[in-house]
């Protein structure tokens, strides 16, 4: 199958030298194109800025900010069978760009930010005939919250994972998911390490996919 992946945080500039970004290491995201490459799936990565090596076998567009990832995810879901949105996409962005370095000021300094665009829902609400999988990071109400984003975002997939543990999620090597199928299916993976628990997904997505591509047919 054709798998577009995406990983890793956006960066969204304030000046030359300044953005918003988080805590993404783009761990979970490389590893799901890993295993899917050793499946002998044929794999895209888009990815935000890293510091790990791209899985040998993978095409690899690198973006930085959210807008570019929306225009690479765009262009690429035009030949795919499977999405994996795992990148951390900033969801909010400096209305203005300053095109110097801004001078410090003293006291209190506030910047006017606005909302970036859904990427994942911006390409599930359009007819399309390949797998939605989106993830959901949460530090509270995971199920309850994994769910509505299932929904509100059409998706196929939510893998959810909580983020309040030190020890899982994001930058660490381990992570535990909770995967909510579109049919009301759960299935829980606990506590392994991100290759591990990168194959496991994508055994449940590729089992997913290969069903709805018969329905197809
Ligand atoms: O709403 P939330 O950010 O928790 O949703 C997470 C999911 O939505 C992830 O799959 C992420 O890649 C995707 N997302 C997106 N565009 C955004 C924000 C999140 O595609 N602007």
């Amino acid at each position: 199958m054709r798998v577009v992946i995406t990983a890793g945080p956006t960066r969204e500039p304030i000046d030359p030298v300044r953005f918003i970004s988080n805590r993404s290491s783009g761990k979970m995201g490389y590893a799901l194109a890993e295993a899917s490459i050793a499946g002998g799936h044929e794999v895209t990565l888009i990815s935000g800025p890293v510091s790990i090596a791209a899985p040998a076998g993978a095409r690899v567009v690198s973006v930085t900010t959210s807008d570019e990832l929306y225009d690479a995810v765009h262009r690429a879901v035009a030949a795919c069978d499977v999405l994996v949105m795992c990148a951390a996409v900033s969801d909010y962005k400096p209305v203005a760009v300053a095109k110097q370095k801004m001078p410090k000021q003293s006291g209190a300094f506030s910047l006017q930010l606005t909302a970036t665009r859904d990427i994942l829902a911006s390409v599930a609400r359009e007819p399309h005939s390949f797998v939605v999988v989106g993830f959901a990071a949460e530090t509270h109400e995971l199920e309850s919250k994994a769910r509505a984003k299932l929904r509100a975002k059409n998706c196929d997939i939510i893998v959810a994972n909580n983020v309040s543990r030190s020890d899982s999620g994001m930058e660490s090597d381990d992570n535990e998911v909770i995967i909510f199928l579109r049919d009301g299916a759960l299935k829980t993976i606990s506590r392994a390490p991100k290759k591990i628990i990168a194959h496991e997904i994508m055994k449940i997505v590729f089992e997913f996919a290969q069903k709805s591509l018969t329905k197809i047919l």
